[in-house]
């Protein structure tokens, strides 16, 4: 089998589980625990927090374990406008996912909040200038992605920082897909806080975090025994937390020359396809986008049936994002770039980390145009 779907998931990392595996047996303590079980758990938990920190450029204090991305961006979006003394206004994009968008519907709904949604371009870009527009004087938030999960477009989330300087609105940035390929240490993205989450990354499902400020407050979303600074209660996955973090050291350390190589790799791959598959349309940018990123349209077809050809032809890969997987609605991401709903239900997307090759990706170019032609 090709495995084309890493935006969905990924497998763990050998070293990541080796990393794991004694606080999964006799590593079992309770960090909160004050004996010497505990102590040793509560250690590891740290250790794990200051390498996360130290990938982010922040204190070891401003890393808070969360469940995962959806919880990290949860955390971000009701925790910082609900803490906000501004107001409750919050400023984000129509190609946010839908942890980001659905969060900020429940505050409307839930809390008497006000959103702004900007749109974007024809290749799912956000302009600066529309956020730095629609930021009021009781703008609570303004959240803007790194890295788009169906599309790929890498936001321009630096210029956007810098467009709100000196506004005094914290800026979040959920950077759960672009983890590992991109900068995402606070002070390159200019951001406030920062979600990510682990199994894009080569650790298990189930851990995630939010990078925050100290100085931003934070209203804490599950509440209980106050673990995490009181800032997310719950006993701590020491194991995943541990993982996590030697997941995030492999992924940045090696991201920057792996990007590079993914990046050509997916260029051949995208050019052979629009090359050999007739009426074949790329979606997003063809280069401000994530190394391992590739999606198109293919009119006249229905994205589901290419993918069932696919999957007969021994690959993977997905109609969207995974989130979507199952509902027959086009994407919300696709309409917000002016595609048509009959077209955007003809999506298909292809997305690989370094352990992809030049054939796998040469033998998935051939099958689809085959898949394509059998539609
Ligand atoms: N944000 C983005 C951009 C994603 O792609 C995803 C998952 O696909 C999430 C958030 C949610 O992360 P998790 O699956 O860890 O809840």
């Amino acid at each position: 089998m090709i495995y084309l779907d890493a935006a969905a998931t990924t497998a763990v990392r050998r070293e990541v589980l080796e990393a794991m595996w004694p606080h999964l047996t006799g590593e079992f303590g309770n960090p909160s625990s004050h004996h010497e079980v505990g102590e040793r758990s509560a250690r590891a938990l740290a250790d794990a927090r200051a390498s996360i920190a130290d990938a982010f450029g922040v204190r070891s204090s401003e890393v808070v374990f969360t469940s995962g991305g959806t919880e990290a961006d949860n955390l971000a979006i009701l925790g910082i406008t609900l803490a906000s003394a501004r107001g409750r206004h919050v400023v984000t994009s129509a190609v946010e996912h839908p942890a980001v968008l659905e969060a900020v519907d429940a505050l409307v709904r839930l809390h008497g909040a006000d959103s702004t949604i900007v749109g974007v371009d024809a290749d799912g870009l956000v302009d600066p200038g529309e956020v730095a527009a629609a930021v009021r004087a009781d703008t609570a938030l303004v959240s803007i992605m790194a890295a788009n999960n169906e599309v790929g477009t890498i936001q321009p989330v630096p210029a956007i920082a810098a467009a709100l300087a000196g506004t005094g609105v914290p800026v979040h940035c959920d950077a759960v897909q672009a983890a590992g390929w991109l900068p995402i240490r606070l002070d390159e993205l200019g951001a406030d806080a920062v979600s990510i989450s682990g199994h894009k990354l080569g650790a298990p499902k189930g851990i995630g975090a939010l990078i925050v400020r100290g100085r931003v407050p934070l209203e804490p979303v599950i509440h209980g025994g106050g673990q995490e600074r009181g800032r997310r209660s719950g006993t701590e996955n020491v194991a995943g937390a541990v993982g996590l973090a030697v997941a995030l050291r492999l992924a940045v350390e090696a991201g920057r020359e792996h990007g590079a190589r993914l990046a050509a790799a997916r260029e051949s791959f995208i050019a052979e396809v629009l090359a050999t598959v007739p009426d074949a349309v790329l979606t997003g940018p063809r280069e401000a986008r994530l190394p391992g990123h590739a999606s198109f349209l293919f009119p006249g077809t229905s994205g589901e049936s290419v993918l069932l050809g696919l999957e007969a032809r021994g690959i993977v890969c997905s109609s969207g994002s995974a989130c979507a997987a199952g509902s027959d609605e086009p994407s919300d991401v696709l309409l917000a770039m002016g595609i048509a709903p009959e077209v955007a239900q003809t999506a298909v997307r292809f997305t690989f980390g370094s352990e992809v090759t030049a054939d796998d990706l040469g033998r998935t170019a051939a099958e689809l145009r085959d898949a394509v032609a059998a539609v």
